[in-house]
């Protein structure tokens, strides 16, 4: 299904290749495909990072740090003498899913693959690094941040249990993601929720169990956790202000029942998406409250375990207008939506935004498969239009 970005804007695309040298963008290329060739799982991105770290050498860098957050690199640039300071952060993780595409840079490492371009942000996060090393043309301090492991929504707090914003000073923070179904050459973002939070449960339900010819003497877990499961569609349709968004879904049940044996125990797992702390706060509380009604209801006892594994990404408004300047000085207006709608997904980013105001951008990535497929590839079309929209980040925040 061909989509009008193959007629892309031409004067975007000119100015998007003027604030990244041809250079720049052709190296981007190399390193994108060479990343995609060797995808590495989050906290083991070994390889991603020496190669990061070699090229930021090359580009003259000193000032590199590594094994923040256990893999993860953050390298600081000066210029001028201003005190101001902002981040730019790229994540270098990979899934656990086999590559079906055929390019000749496809994954040489098995099971493993680059299915959300995480190797795209790291090859535009060093083009910037180096368009910006080799004009200097800013006052203050950027910090480059390759975070590890942002798939599981684990790295990002490793890099800031590692002291990440205490060790490197910034005043605001930015980061991007690309976005099939969204032109080449195209940005999207929105001031407040972005993207979801994620909260994962499970709940332990115990009964007596017992021969399935004598029900009468039994506690039933699995009859329990079916009712468990049909009452927490009660959270959304009862609990929650439907102006909000909300999600909560039993995604699997397990029992240690058989065939002629009522289940004494059963384990459901599930998933949970928000906007907002306080809509989040209000499922794990109705969740626990169903959960333990219902569960007395049927002779059963129920342990509930809730978990905030991504937090809601929440753009500051005025930062988001500075960040939207860029992406427009890099595309055009007619190139920028800046009232995208929010999504369900999560992104770890979310939670260095909890700490430093900052914005996420969306960058189109074209008519590919989506993210997470095992034929997705990131777009190398879009390497230049990330790589200027940081470095005009920098510029515009950090004017000499
Ligand atoms: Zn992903
Ligand atoms: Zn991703």
């Amino acid at each position: 299904m061909a989509r009008d970005w193959r007629k892309l804007e031409e004067g975007a695309r000119a100015v998007a290749t003027s604030l990244i040298s041809d250079e720049i963008s052709r190296d981007m290329v190399r390193w994108r495909q060479h990343l995609h060739a060797n995808p590495e799982f989050g906290f083991e991105e070994t390889e991603t990072a020496a190669f990061i770290v070699k090229r930021l050498k090359e580009f003259g860098f000193t000032d590199i740090a590594t094994g923040v957050g256990k893999t993860g690199v953050v390298a600081t640039l000066r210029a001028g003498t201003g005190n101001r300071a902002i981040g730019l952060r790229a994540d270098m993780d990979a899934l656990h899913i086999s590559e079906a595409g055929t390019a000749a840079y496809r994954s040489t490492n098995p099971g493993v693959m680059h299915a959300c371009g995480h190797d795209g942000h790291v090859a535009m996060l060093l083009g910037a690094a180096r368009q910006l090393a080799e004009t200097g043309d800013f006052d203050g301090t950027v910090q480059f941040i390759f975070q590890p492991a942002e798939e599981w929504g684990q790295g990002m707090q490793a890099m800031l249990d590692d002291g990440l914003t205490e060790r490197f000073e910034m005043d605001e923070v930015y980061g991007l993601h690309n976005m099939p179904g969204i032109p080449v050459g195209q940005f999207a973002t929105r001031p407040g929720a972005l993207m979801a939070a994620e909260d994962n449960f499970e709940i332990a339900i115990s009964g007596s169990g017992g021969h399935s010819s004598r029900p009468h003497q039994t506690s039933d877990a699995l009859l329990a956790a079916c009712a468990i499961v049909t009452g927490m569609q009660n959270i959304v349709s009862r609990h929650i202000d439907p102006a909000e968004l909300a999600v909560v879904s039993a995604t699997e049940i397990t029992t240690d029942g058989t065939v002629n044996a009522i289940a004494s125990t059963a384990r459901i797992t599930g998933d949970a998406r928000s906007y907002s702390p306080g809509i989040s706060q209000a499922i794990e509380e109705a969740l626990r409250e169903i959960v333990g009604g219902i569960a007395v209801a049927h002779g059963c006892h129920a342990e509930v375990e809730y978990a905030r594994v991504f937090v809601p990404l929440i753009n500051d408004s005025e930062l988001t207008e500075f960040a939207t300047t860029a992406a427009v000085s890099v595309a055009g207006a007619q190139n920028v939506d800046t009232a995208t709608a929010p999504i369900g997904a999560s992104e770890d980013f979310a939670r260095l935004l909890n700490h430093i105001p900052g914005n996420f951008m969306y960058l189109g990535n074209g008519d590919t498969e989506v993210l997470h497929h095992a034929s997705y590839d990131f777009n190398d079309d879009a390497l230049p239009y990330g790589a200027a929209y940081f470095t005009e980040i920098v510029r515009e925040r950090l004017k000499p």
